[in-house]
């Protein structure tokens, strides 16, 4: 089911409920073809990402070319940046910038804290644990030079960003 608004740029605008269907929350471990059970986190972590994505070292690689094209979809498309249109009472509506967090957390009880790693002190830091830090982006934004990190990104899933190209919630 989905439906189209308009919005204030006056662009269509599309709501659709997306459910992914797998079986039973299992996959297969490639290496043994055992069925395992997904955590709740696990599952979440497979369909959807808060961060913006790594760069790795420019390569000629498809691989290296897929993941810079994500990384700009990202900060692109999916970077919260605050306006009139979402600060009530000198706050975000949406509660950004959202909190940093070295893991998903999914509970029945509250909406879900996505994996949103800080950036790390230094760069030698980094070096060290680099599976530990987010990552940052210089951005100009509303005429401001700005640094991004991860509490600016929106929850979105990896694959139907870099298919559409625009901006999509999760
Ligand atoms: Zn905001």
């Amino acid at each position: 089911m989905y439906i189209i608004l308009s919005v204030f740029s006056g662009l269509p605008h599309l709501h659709l409920c997306l459910i992914f269907k797998t079986a039973h929350n299992n996959y297969f471990n490639e290496a043994n073809w055992i069925p395992m059970k997904l955590t709740p986190e696990e599952w979440c972590h497979q369909f959807i990402s808060a961060e913006i994505p790594l760069l790795p070292p420019p390569s000629r690689s498809t691989w290296y070319k897929k993941q810079k094209e994500y990384r700009k979809n990202v900060l692109d498309f999916m970077i919260h940046s605050c306006s009139e249109a979402c600060v009530v009472d000198g706050k975000c509506s949406k509660r950004f910038p959202k909190p940093f967090s070295l893991t998903d957390q999914v509970s029945d009880e509250a909406y879900p804290i996505y994996r949103r790693r800080a950036p790390a002190k230094s760069e030698e830091e980094r070096r060290q644990n680099p599976e530990l830090y987010g990552e940052t982006e210089d951005k100009i934004s509303r005429g401001l030079n700005r640094v991004i990190d991860n509490r600016h990104v929106v929850a979105h899933n990896p694959f139907l960003i870099n298919k559409y190209k625009s901006q999509l919630v999760n």
